[in-house]
């Protein structure tokens, strides 16, 4: 067997992301392989095989027409809606080059996929039209706004609308929008993006004045790189694609017929009447509905980004009140759920624009979480999503994600010492002692939620709220979470936690108010922690040329540091660019640029002064990071092992498995069982407790460690940090659980 071995309860995926793609159906795999190996004939040959492989070809055609309605006009087939797309694009434009308009604009939905847009925009300025791109705003429920359309359709050289969108499921009116448009412009083109209403609505485009609808297969069951385009009769047309004459000429290069076959078998079972693969909107609204009480009761309170009785039945979009997409992703993706977070084609991407343009809040478009199925979902399918979901329930409770009503919960999130909460670069520290007293340093207004969950459910006692300075680019929550947990925030110099000590340090120089807080351990003296805010963040210092900061202070609160720290001083900063979740104050000094020349006095104040200034006038403007430079991320070390040599590690003494993933992740599928590692020897230590594990000793150097995460790229970044904080025997399962399955 390869390396990539089939774990039962990964293999047993849930796909939930049809609209990204879709798997090939066996019966139509089928036949794409009977054509690859059998009927592989080329449609242009004279001889036997070549007219097979032309009447597949032409019969296809022919359903195709039938599946969309379409007796007359053209049906081109592609490589799929992007290159449909180019082609209306560009033999409207082409057609267009001498119009008579004064401002010509092109018009297209907002919420349009990208393809569109861009795609106007490519060619508009390669074709050397220059016409003005206009995007039609969308209401609330992503509906079209008609009378922009109205104002401007007298100048438009194309429309592009889209009849379902991809992200929310949201459907047109396309009879109404055809009436708006034709009542002033009869000749105008217009493009309907018909790929992800195949299957799920009915079609008659010869009815209508649609001048050009791209389909694509791999939307529908189909497999990738085959997809076709439907053009009115009479409608501009330039081919595409020049060359061999395929295609009447209208698009040459060898026709992909394992893609048509498997059309052709796509195309015969949304025509029999009699087979019940495709299902029918009511079954598929069960479906819906099904799958919306099962998220329902398992996350609580969810908010929908779409009205249903606008969507087609197969798309869910929502953002869960109290958790981030990631979150909710990983969570997903950990129990074998596959979902996407807003556009699968836009992954990377922070917002959603389509979102965005229905006026959605920030946290709906940061959050978004896409749930998608395809028509031919089958009712066990749908069951089994449902108990998956549904079986999330108890990690969500044991974790303190939501408010538990049943046993305490147990997970090392909700642990004692120290836990790093993110939201995009910022980080929230919470600290919990071992008489459950706790304090919130930096908290994030999107994280109050959690916090509220957490302290309710592990009825801890927060001695105080914090924040090291006022931050520049967002709005103090210490006031607000402070009301939600009725915690008198009460600013005394010194807190007490259990055996530490929390003092108060005058730390000016990223602003006149930074303060740094120091945990000390009472028996010890040691500094354990320093919450340094956005004095130092890792791998950079914090900017100096905001409102309120000097260079000149921030020297002076370096030495002071500096006199109060010990190297095993981990650093919790305000802000982490950079990923590096623990940094201790050795490595901070050795990493941070002008640090170590300042504190060593091989620089001068002033030098200093003088040399942050430069570099902030070089860095800050140019890069996103507000707080403070940082330098690009530290290369790992680390030794890639694949799954077989890691598992083959784990047989010997003091080597111990590292799952570096979220406490949620990691109870929900038992990866010491994939690696047969014993239990004793399988941690979990997720990124936002490694400053917790480093300060407590959970971890020795002279060990063996493997690092495992869902990708490899989490527990990599993990590898680095504990690398540069002194432990030497470090590994990393390359590919992490992805490929292990
Ligand atoms: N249009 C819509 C609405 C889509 O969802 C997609 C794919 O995500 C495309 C166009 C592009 O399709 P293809 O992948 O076939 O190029």
């Amino acid at each position: 067997m390869s390396e990539f071995l089939l774990h039962d309860e990964q293999a047993a995926q849930v796909y939930l992301d049809a609209n990204a793609t879709t798997p090939v159906l066996p019966c139509i795999a089928e036949v794409v392989s009977h054509t690859m190996q059998i009927c592989f004939g080329n449609p242009s040959s004279p001889h036997i095989s070549g007219i097979q492989a032309k009447y597949l070809l032409e019969q296809t055609r022919q359903n195709a027409r039938k599946v969309i309605g379409a007796p007359n006009g053209d049906i081109l087939f592609t490589s799929g809606a992007t290159e449909g797309i180019q082609t209306a694009i560009v033999s409207t434009l082409i057609n267009a080059k001498n119009h008579t308009i004064k401002k010509p604009v092109l018009l297209y939905g907002a919420t349009e996929h990208k393809a569109v847009p861009n795609t106007l925009k490519h060619w508009n300025s390669v074709l050397g039209i220059n016409a003005e791109l206009l995007a039609i705003p969308v209401d609330s429920n992503g509906i079209l706004d008609l009378a922009f359309i109205s104002d401007h359709i007298n100048n438009a050289l194309m429309i592009c609308t889209m009849a379902v969108n991809n992200e929310t499921g949201v459907y047109q009116d396309l009879a109404t929008i055809e009436q708006v448009i034709r009542s002033q412009n009869k000749s105008v083109s217009w493009m309907v993006d018909c790929v992800q209403a195949l299957g799920k609505q009915a079609l008659a485009l010869s009815d209508t004045s649609i001048d050009y609808a791209p389909f694509s297969g791999h939307k529908l069951y189909a497999p990738k790189g085959i997809g076709f385009l439907y053009i009115k009769n009479g409608s501009a047309y330039t081919p595409f694609i020049a060359g061999g004459g395929q295609e009447s000429g209208m698009r040459s290069g060898t026709e992909n017929l394992p893609g048509i076959a498997g059309l052709n078998k796509l195309f015969s079972l949304l025509l029999d009447k009699s087979d019940n693969t495709f299902k029918s909107v009511a079954v598929l609204n069960s479906y819906r509905g099904q799958l919306l009480n099962a998220l329902k009761n398992t996350f609580g309170e969810i908010t929908f980004n779409h009205d249903f009785n606008h969507s087609v039945p197969t798309t869910l979009n929502f953002a869960v009140n109290a958790l981030t997409s990631k979150e909710v992703i990983d969570l997903f993706d950990a129990t074998g759920i596959r979902v996407s977070g807003g556009s699968a084609c836009s992954t990377g991407a922070k917002r959603s624009f389509v979102l965005d343009a229905m006026g959605a809040t920030d946290w709906q478009s940061e959050n978004a979480i896409r749930l998608s199925f395809g028509p031919a979902a089958t009712q066990a399918q749908i069951d089994q999503a449902c108990t998956r979901i549904s079986s999330l329930k108890a990690v969500l409770e044991a974790n303190c994600l939501i408010v538990s009503d049943s046993a305490s919960p147990r997970q090392e999130v909700c642990a004692l010492g120290l836990t790093q909460f993110r939201h995009q670069g910022a980080c929230s520290w919470l600290y919990v002692s071992d008489d459950k007293s706790a304090v919130v340093i930096d908290p994030i207004i999107e994280l109050i939620p959690r916090f509220e969950k957490i302290v309710k459910t592990q009825q801890l006692t927060v001695k105080a709220i914090l924040d090291t300075h006022k931050h520049q680019e967002r709005t103090s929550a210490v006031s607000l979470l402070s009301d939600v947990l009725a915690v008198n925030a009460a600013n005394e110099q010194t807190i007490k936690l259990g055996n530490k000590t929390l003092t108060t340090l005058h730390t000016p120089g990223h602003s006149k108010d930074s303060v740094s807080y120091l945990l000390k351990d009472d028996e010890t003296a040691h500094v354990d922690y320093c919450f340094c805010g956005d004095l130092i963040l890792p791998a950079g210092l914090g900017n100096t040329s905001l409102e309120g900061g000097s260079a000149a202070q921030m020297a002076t609160s370096l030495q002071l540091l500096a006199t109060t720290l010990s190297d095993n001083t981990v650093m919790c900063s305000g802000h982490d660019y950079q990923q590096c979740f623990a940094i201790n104050w050795r490595t901070t000094r050795a990493q941070t640029a002008l640090l170590s020349p300042l504190l060593n006095k091989e620089i001068t104040t002033d030098e200093f002064v003088e040399q942050k200034i430069k570099s902030e006038e070089l860095h800050i403007n140019s890069d996103n990071q507000l707080c403070g430079y940082v330098q690009a991320a530290v290369q790992t070390r680390a030794k890639q092992l694949n799954y077989q040599q890691a598992k083959t590690f784990l047989t010997k003494p003091n080597v111990y498995l590292i799952d570096t993933r979220e406490p949620y992740e990691h109870s929900a599928v038992n990866v010491g069982d994939i690696f047969s590692a014993p239990s004793s020897h399988t941690l979990n230590i997720s990124l936002s407790r490694m400053a917790n594990a480093v300060v407590q000793n959970q971890l020795n150097p002279d060990h063996t460690y493997i690092l495992l995460c869902r990708s490899g790229s989490r527990s990599k970044i993990a590898a680095a940090n504990l690398q540069q904080l002194g432990y030497p025997h470090i590994y990393n399962v390359e590919g992490g659980l992805a490929l292990i399955n």
